[in-house]
Order: C-alpha cells, then structure tokens, then sequence
C-alpha cells in the first residue's frame, strides 16, 4: 500500500501518524528538527511542546477542553496516552513532563511498524505523486514552504500573524443595554440592518475606558516575532496611546447609530460586537485586537456597559502565527479544495492550542487513512468536541464581508459556544438560574458530546468489522 506521507512532527502530525499506522496505512513522516529548527522549539523531539507544559483542565462534564480530552482518549490518541503516562500534579488540568511526554510520543512513533520518520525540511508543496498527503507545520511553518501553500492558496489566503479580538458568548451580554443595528441601518450583503449588537458609553464612561487601557499590563512580543502592526490592525491599547479622541474616531465611532433603549441620548462611543458563528452563539468584539494580558482584558472589558458580566470563550491577541483562511479554502474533512487528497492539521487550519491542534491531527489521520482504504468517513457529528471544532475551521464561522481587506477567521481554541445549544432538562419543581443555569447546560453538552462521540466511533468500527 502506498504510504500517506505528512509533513510536520509536531503535536498534529505525531497524532495524524498514530492515528493512520493504527488503520494499518503506512506513514512517512518527514520533520525538519534538527536539520532546520524553528522559532520556538529547542529539541529534536517530536510533539516539543514549545511553552507551557499544560493540556488545561481535565474535566470532561464541565470544560470544553477536557470533553476534548475525553473524546481523545476515546480514540486512541498516542497525545493522550502519552500526556497521561507522563502527568505531574497540576490540579485540575492535565500537565506534563515536557521532556518525557516528547520522549514518549517519538518513542511511539519511532517503534511502530509502519512509521517512518524522515528528518527533513520540506519546501514545496507535496509533490503529485503523494497522492494523500496531509500539512501540519503548525505556526512556524518553514518559510519555504509557507511560500508554497501561499502561492497554491492565493497571498490572502495564508496569514504569519493572527490579530485576535475578543469573542463574548451571546447569551452574557446584557440586552437591557446594548442594542442590535448596523450603523446607519446599512443592510448589506445577507444583512438585515440589525447585524451589529451596540454598547453605548458616555463621556464619562470613555475616558475611564481609555485610562484603564493605558495603565493596564500588556504581553511584549518576543524579539523574533518582531512588532507585526499594520493599517487597520493596530491593537486598541497602541490606538489610545496615540491619543484620547483615536479610539472614537476609529472601533468606537458612535456615528450613524442610536441608542434603542435612550433614542434622545447621543453615546459618546459605541463599542460593536458582530456575529461571529453560523450557530449565533458568539460575538467577536469588532477592530478590538489587543496585547493587554489576559486578566486585564477580562476586567478592562467589563467595564463596557452591556458586557459587565460578559464571559469570554477567546481573549484577544496578536503573535506570531501561520495560518489558512480554512473556511474558505479546506472542505469539512480538512483536505484543500482544489487538490484532492492534500490535508492540512494542527494550528496552520486556525485552531489554536496543544489539544485543539492534536485533535485535528487525529481528524486528519482518520479522513487520509480512510481514503487511502477506500471507505469514506462520516465526518464526526456537531455535537462533539471533534465536530465543534472542526465545524469551526471549515464552515462553522461567519466570513465578513463588510470590511474588505480584513480577515476576520482567527484562531480558536475549543469551547462551548462552538458547539450546538441544548435545551436543559429542568429538575422537578426547581428553575435554574445564573451560574447554576450554565453549569448543567455545560454538562448536558458534554454528555451529549461523548455519547455522540462513542457513537461515531463505534459506527466507523462497526462498518470496517462489517467488510
Ligand atoms: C511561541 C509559542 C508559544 C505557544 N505556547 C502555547 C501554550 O503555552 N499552550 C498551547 O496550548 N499552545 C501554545 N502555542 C501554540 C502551539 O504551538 C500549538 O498549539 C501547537 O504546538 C501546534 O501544533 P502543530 O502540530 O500544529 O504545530 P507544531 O507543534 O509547531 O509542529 C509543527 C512541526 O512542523 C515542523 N516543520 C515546520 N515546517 C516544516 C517543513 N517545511 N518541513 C518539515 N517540518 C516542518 C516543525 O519543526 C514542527 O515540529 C504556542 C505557539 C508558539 C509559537
């Protein structure tokens, strides 16, 4: 059988590979370390982790990266098994011994029977006769071959940075505040003229706002990275520090828009959020890319009138990062429209995350080795973590068209507002609320996720058994 080779030994192709061997499919897998290093990573080992050691929390009832975790281990990730083996203490979240997680995973790879490891750098685009190949370079993918896939692609198609603003779950923005319209009620193309939700801020409100800005911490690029700002993309912190009035004459221009709730009150700013999901549970927060860190964010944002109890399913960010325009570009087996058999995994089709980018590696395994085999996969239903995710990068998120020359798919981790709502079933004589209204909608999602999961994968074992 002709091999399916893959490009990329990190935390996805090391997944993919397992995952292809195990259905009895030859793999080459051709990682550059250490003929040619990256960035970021300091060893030849395969699946390095390249910064924190953690896998984040291990709670499959209640956190989407742990239901990520649980539907992992379901099949068979050598990520897992090895992340497991090589657990330190770390309370809720499952941490690793980087070093013996590596040490494990090549050891895995190395060992197994139809696994070749190829130490090179690849810097071209798969040649035709891989027939089935799949890309998982990740975010430091050699400039080569970044080249290659942008030129395939088109040069919009391929980004080196990501500018990420924050994205706010739908059901925590507050309503009795904010507001829907599209400034100067401009319908545009399939708008309806009620396409943005708007939080009003008066004098008063602003200034504090951009003081909170200006004082608080910020994340400094690594020397590597260089400073990636560009029109249009500047983070709000840079836009306030080059004065006052920047941010109201720019993200937060109050023009064409009036406040449904207090027609005769002018804002003074308006901050919009945009539907971010075909699903409509998540709103990204428009032209607010930011490199405050993550805790400033959290209070910072807060302080917006609509968003005071606002949960974050992303925060913002800005770093270095190479990845496709995927839900214009790959179909929903991950593999690239215009090139039958060619796939791409890991953080280069926008997911972001060890764990996130591993299970697309996994997805991707499956789809190229069930190709190879003959015997099409049902893609993984849209109710599991696999599905949420993967729906994500290839169709689940709203391209905008209202903004030409900006991307706006950027990268995600896993997390509930990916995934389908739920009615929750309520307990005899009780009304749920708040917290505890979230909570069992979490766990109804992901029991819902690994029951559908199980599912899935005893269908894919059960037709192959059938043959
Ligand atoms: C500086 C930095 C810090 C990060 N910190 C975290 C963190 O703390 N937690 C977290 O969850 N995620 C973090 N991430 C994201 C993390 O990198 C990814 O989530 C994850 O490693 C991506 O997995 P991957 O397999 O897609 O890419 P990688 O793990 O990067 O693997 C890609 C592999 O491809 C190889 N390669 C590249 N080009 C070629 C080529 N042309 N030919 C052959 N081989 C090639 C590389 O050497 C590498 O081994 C960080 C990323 C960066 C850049």
């Amino acid at each position: 059988m002709k091999p399916i080779h893959i490009i990329g030994g990190g935390l996805a192709g090391s997944e993919a590979a397992w995952q292809v061997a195990q259905a009895g499919v030859p793999v080459v897998l051709h990682e550059m370390r250490p003929v040619r290093g990256t960035d970021a990573h300091k060893t030849d080992g395969l699946a390095e982790l390249v910064c924190s050691n953690s896998f984040r929390s291990d709670d499959a009832e209640t956190n989407a990266v742990g239901v990520l975790h649980a539907e992992m281990r379901l099949a068979g990730s050598l990520i897992m098994s090895s992340g497991d083996a090589n657990q330190v203490p770390a309370g809720g979240a499952l941490a690793v011994d980087r070093e013996g997680f590596s040490e494990a995973v090549t050891e895995a790879l190395e060992a197994h029977p139809l696994i070749t490891i190829a130490r090179e750098e690849i810097t071209g685009l798969p040649p035709e006769e891989w027939d089935e190949a799949i890309i998982a370079t990740g975010p430091l993918t050699a400039p080569a071959l970044a080249e290659a896939i942008s030129a395939a692609t088109g040069s919009e198609s391929l980004a080196f940075f990501d500018a990420i603003a924050p994205i706010v779950h739908f059901d925590t923005i507050n309503l009795d505040i904010a507001w829907f319209q599209s400034r100067y009620d401009k319908v545009g193309p399939g708008g309806t003229g009620k396409d943005y939700i708007n939080c009003p801020m008066d004098k008063a409100q602003y200034e504090a706002f951009i003081q909170a800005l200006l004082d608080g911490g910020k994340t400094e690029f690594k020397e590597w990275e260089g400073t990636p700002y560009f029109d249009g993309c500047l983070p709000i912190e840079v836009m306030a520090e080059r004065g006052p009035e920047t941010l109201r004459h720019g993200p937060m221009k109050p023009m064409g828009l009036t406040n449904a709730h207090k027609p005769d009150e002018k804002p003074y700013a308006v901050v919009q959020l945009r539907q971010d999901n075909a699903l409509g549970t998540l709103y990204n927060m428009v032209g607010f890319q930011t490199k405050l860190k993550y805790g400033e964010q959290t209070h910072i944002f807060r302080m917006i009138p609509g968003l005071e109890t606002a949960e974050f399913a992303r925060l913002g960010g800005l770093h270095r990062n190479t990845y496709l325009n995927s839900p214009a570009l790959l179909d929903g087996t991950l593999q690239l429209k215009t090139r039958t058999g060619l796939r791409f995994a890991g953080q280069i089709t926008g997911c972001e995350g060890y764990v996130e980018s591993a299970a697309m590696g996994l997805i991707a395994g499956r789809f190229a080795a069930a190709a190879r085999l003959g015997r099409p996969l049902t893609p993984p239903p849209a109710t599991t973590a696999f599905g949420a995710l993967l729906n994500h990068i290839t169709g689940g998120h709203i391209l905008s068209e209202d903004e030409p020359g900006k991307r706006s798919f950027q990268p995600m981790n896993v997390n509930f507002g990916l995934f389908p709502p739920i009615e929750v079933p309520k307990p005899e004589g009780k009304r749920l609320r708040g917290k505890e209204k979230t909570l069992a909608k979490k766990r109804a999602m992901s029991a819902r996720a690994l029951a559908d999961c199980k599912a899935w994968l005893e269908g894919a074992a059960a037709e192959i058994a059938a043959e």
